[in-house]
């Protein structure tokens, strides 16, 4: 197993993508730590995940991501439970599509307190917690290379988390920590899943591999960079898109 004996602390992890990074680190022999955006969401994501695998070594936590205290205390919590803090994922997001026109100040608020100040709180607190060895991974997404038609926020978010991720790797890997990022091309998680096939086809179409991505595709991207095969690769941002972006 390729995470047997580390501990991980996810956050979004109570579905779509993030639930997928919990379930394969798990599947890995991790220890997890997963974080929902309410107590209640992250308890019920424990609950399914036990009533499927009741040896599974989890919790659910829920602290608020924009406040760096709150989040260094959740990881400290994690840390006590499992006896250690090895792995840190900052995946919870949001994503917009508003025309530039109709933006309100508080959309880009918005989008910058969850995409961007909760990613780099999440790398703060981690740079407090981890130690030589540790490893932060960071979801960035395509629409970091490329942007989008529609919704200038989320690109921009997403080009701000690279920025994070590259550089951080430069400040921490004297102390040996990595940081990298995947960037998720469209995943069938459930906004994108109850989308008419009509809608889906011609997406796929346009995808090289002419499928949309599934969160295990992205979550086995993860596994690759918390593991020791990623030993020396960090400010890497690893593109999981089926060459939507090539
Ligand atoms: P999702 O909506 O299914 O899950 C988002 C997760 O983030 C949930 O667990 C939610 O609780 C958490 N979250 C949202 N707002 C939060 C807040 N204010 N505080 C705490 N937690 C909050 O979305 P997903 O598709 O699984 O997306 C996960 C990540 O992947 C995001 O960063 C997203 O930008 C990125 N991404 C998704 C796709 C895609 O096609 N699904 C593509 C590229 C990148």
């Amino acid at each position: 197993m390729l995470l047997s004996g580390k501990t991980a602390f996810i956050t979004g992890g109570s579905r779509g993508i993030g639930l997928a990074i919990v379930k394969r680190f798990l599947e890995e022999g991790a220890n997890v730590a997963l974080c929902g955006s309410r107590q209640e969401t992250a308890d019920k994501a424990v609950e399914t995940i036990v009533a499927e695998n009741a040896d599974a070594r989890v919790i659910g936590l829920s602290p608020d991501l924009t406040d760096e205290a709150a989040v260094e205390q959740a990881m400290r919590e994690t840390k006590e439970h499992f006896g250690g803090l090895d792995i840190v994922v900052n995946n919870a997001g949001i994503s917009q599509s508003t025309a530039l026109g109709d933006y309100a100040p508080e959309d880009f608020d918005r989008v910058v307190d969850v995409n961007i100040k909760s990613v780099l709180n999440g790398c703060q607190a981690a740079s407090r917690l981890l130690e030589a060895g540790g490893v932060i991974l960071n979801t960035s997404s395509m629409v970091s290379k490329n942007g989008q038609p529609s919704g200038v926020g989320y690109p921009m978010s997403k080009f701000a988390v690279n920025g994070i991720t590259v550089s951080l790797a430069r400040e921490l890997g004297p102390r040996g920590i990595r940081v990298n990022a995947v960037a998720p091309g469209v995943t069938a998680t459930d906004m994108v899943a109850a989308l008419p096939e009509e809608m889906i086809k011609p997406i796929a179409d346009a995808i090289p591999l002419k499928r949309v991505g599934q969160p295990e595709d992205v979550a086995n991207a993860f596994v690759y960079l918390a593991s020791d095969l990623a030993s020396y690769v960090t400010g890497d941002v690893l593109h999981v898109d089926g060459g939507m972006t090539v």
